[in-house]
């Protein structure tokens, strides 16, 4: 996609803090952390969001989970960390190609999400 910023970033034309790489999948830093750990994962074809995906997508969404652990603890996050896709409006994603954040550090995060 064109106007896709992750594509972007897929295609080397905007710059990240590389985590992983491999023939379908991209990891890099998010550009505004919120804890000491906080990587992406994004599968480097296009796909908008998780509410869009077929049983076509289920092997890169596959491989992007099972590499999480691995770069969750090599990043420093060796006792677990938090997972989170935005998927949508009500969600709140923001960028609209898909991808999971992995979030973690030596301490424990703040429980889930905030009751309004
Ligand atoms: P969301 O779509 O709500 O999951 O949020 C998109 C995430 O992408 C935010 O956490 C941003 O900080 C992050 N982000 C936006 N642009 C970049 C970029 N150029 N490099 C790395 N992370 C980015
Ligand atoms: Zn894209």
């Amino acid at each position: 996609m064109t106007d896709c910023i992750f594509c972007k970033i897929v295609a080397g034309e905007i710059p990240s803090k590389k985590v992983y790489e491999d023939d379908d999948m991209l990891a890099f830093h998010d550009i505004n952390p919120v804890a000491p750990v906080h990587f992406m994962i994004i599968p480097k074809r296009h796909i908008d969001s998780l509410a869009e995906t077929t049983d076509a997508d289920a092997a890169v969404l596959g491989r992007m989970m099972a590499r999480a652990g691995r770069l969750a603890k090599e990043q420093g996050s060796p006792e677990g960390f938090r997972t989170i896709v935005n998927t949508g409006r009500i969600g709140r994603q923001d960028v609209y190609h898909l991808h999971i954040h992995i979030i973690g550090g030596p301490n424990p995060l703040p429980r889930m999400i905030a009751k309004e």
